[in-house]
């Protein structure tokens, strides 16, 4: 016997009617974390038989977000919409079987016949009326140019079960499903024939996916059974809902992916958040002090992940939670890597610095711990970054106001004009001194100096600002104080 594991195959399966969404990026980021934990195939396959409503721009937009959260693919992406023989071939398998059939009942029909059931007080489903006409009676009257669906037999007694790795045993009465659409009028498969045909040629081991696709799996077990395959492992992910508890929606803020990364938000901090909401990895996680750990690297995410850490209970997106995420992850940066994220911000903004490399990079490492978010570079600490930059109205009305203190700290700009050795330490003792000899308090220039130079009234330690700074710049934004009107 055979007793190597058989090698794991996954995919993520997005329809690309909208663009990479909350709930789509965390079944990617399971299903790859999985594949990639167990030495798998991730793959990825976009479901675009929905011609109607499935745009070109939003593929692009779903590979965007992927990439943006790192996720890589060794296969595909696969086009549904180039795959239509395949779903052809399986109808007509399940038609030779007999576990298909062809319905002439017209949308009209079915539309007036859910309304009396509705009016009945009765779950409105398909009756199967069409399952009696024969096949050479079906064929006859399609060569005639009528139009038909194909349904599936579904069988109207007994039970469909399945195991879910998340949810556990799962049982349907077959009563309750109706025979489903396979093919519509023009051909076209519907997601449930499309789903299992690829999912089956594409051997996929393991189904990972939103639990509001949990009723939709007794019909493709139905399928699978049908065509004498046996199972995948079905996961399904419990629903992300907002603060308020209902399922995440346009309501609670952005959806898209990409938002957040238009928010500042830095790619690592937002996949360790994702990663997180709905799966936990347990004991071995644990802090000595036994809280729970938060923070994982990629690699820790992946050698960890396992299906038994998912949840059963829904989960609820937190967004001070995920800004916490994105201050740690800022902070934790080497100044370096944060650069280019910093430089896009730029680019985005047709911003250019003025300063070069190394002093944009040491700017960067002094900020850092300030930082929310990756917006804070291309905005409030633009200062540091060249001489263009805007003054924060409400801090220079409360120190800078005071015509005497900008006086004093234009003064000071000269004084530091002729410092020689221009480090903290000379720079903060010039100030004092100074302050001592004008018998005004340091804090006052202090305060004035730091929205002087920085156009904030919150920033650093004023020294080390000055330094990073340097002399020069030091010199000619205090000398500029004097010229500032304040009304
Ligand atoms: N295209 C489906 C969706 O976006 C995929 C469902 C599945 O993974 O089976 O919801």
């Amino acid at each position: 016997m055979n007793t190597v594991p058989q090698a794991t195959r996954v995919r993520f399966a997005p329809s690309p009617t909208g663009f990479l969404h909350v709930g789509g990026a965390r079944t990617a980021l399971f299903s790859w974390l999985f594949a990639r934990h167990t030495g798998g195939t991730f793959i990825l396959r976009i479901e675009d038989t929905d011609f109607e409503r499935s745009a070109d721009d939003m593929v692009t937009g779903i590979l965007e977000g992927m990439r943006w959260l790192g996720m890589d693919w060794d296969e595909g992406p696969y086009y549904q919409s180039q795959r239509l023989d395949l779903y052809a071939r399986t109808a007509a398998r399940l038609i030779d079987s007999g576990h298909a059939y062809r319905c002439f009942c017209s949308r009209e029909e079915l539309e007036s016949r859910r309304a009396s059931a509705t009016e009945a007080g009765t779950v409105p489903r398909y009756d199967g009326r069409c399952r009696d006409i024969s096949r050479a009676e079906a064929t006859q009257r399609m060569a005639q140019g009528e139009r038909a669906v194909l349904r599936f037999l579904v069988p109207r007694e007994g039970v469909t079960t399945f195991q879910d790795a998340v949810f556990g045993s799962m049982e349907f009465a077959n009563a309750e499903l109706e025979d489903f659409v396979l093919l519509r009028s023009d051909g076209i498969p519907t997601y449930h024939l499309s789903v299992v045909a690829d999912d089956l040629d594409m051997r996929m081991t393991h189904i990972i996916r939103g639990a509001d696709h949990l009723s939709n799996t007794p019909k493709q077990v139905l399928l699978y059974r049908a065509l004498g395959a046996s199972l995948p492992v079905f996961a399904h992910l419990p629903l992300i809902l907002g603060p308020d508890k209902t399922r995440l929606s346009k309501r609670h803020g952005a959806t898209s992916v990409m938002a957040y990364k238009d928010m500042g938000i830095v790619p690592e901090a937002f996949r360790n958040f994702l990663a997180l909401l709905g799966w936990s990895p347990g004991e071995a996680a644990k802090q000595p002090d036994g809280r729970d750990r938060e923070i994982f690297s990629t690699e820790e995410l992946i050698q960890m992940f396992s299906l038994d850490g998912i949840a059963h209970s829904n989960a609820v997106f937190n967004n001070e939670k995920l800004a916490w995420y994105n201050t740690e992850y800022i902070r934790a940066y080497d100044a370096t890597r944060l650069l280019p994220l910093v430089e896009e911000e730029w680019r985005a903004m047709s911003y250019q610095p003025s300063r070069s490399q190394e002093e944009i990079v040491s700017a960067i490492a002094l900020l850092q711990p300030r930082a929310r978010s990756l917006k804070d570079f291309a905005l409030t600490f633009l200062a540091y970054f060249g001489d263009q930059f805007a003054m924060d109205e409400a801090a220079v009305k409360k120190f800078l106001s005071d015509a005497d203190v900008r006086q004093m700290l234009a003064e000071l700009g000269q004084r530091y004009a002729t410092l020689k050795n221009f480090t903290e330490a000379s720079a903060e003792e010039l100030l004092r001194a100074f302050a001592a000899e004008k018998g005004i308090k340091a804090g006052a220039l202090i305060n004035g100096a730091r929205v002087a130079l920085t156009g904030q009234a919150v920033a650093p330690s004023l020294f080390a600002v000055m330094l990073c700074l340097g002399q020069q710049r030091v010199v000619r934004r205090l000398e500029a104080a004097a010229s500032l009107t304040v009304e």
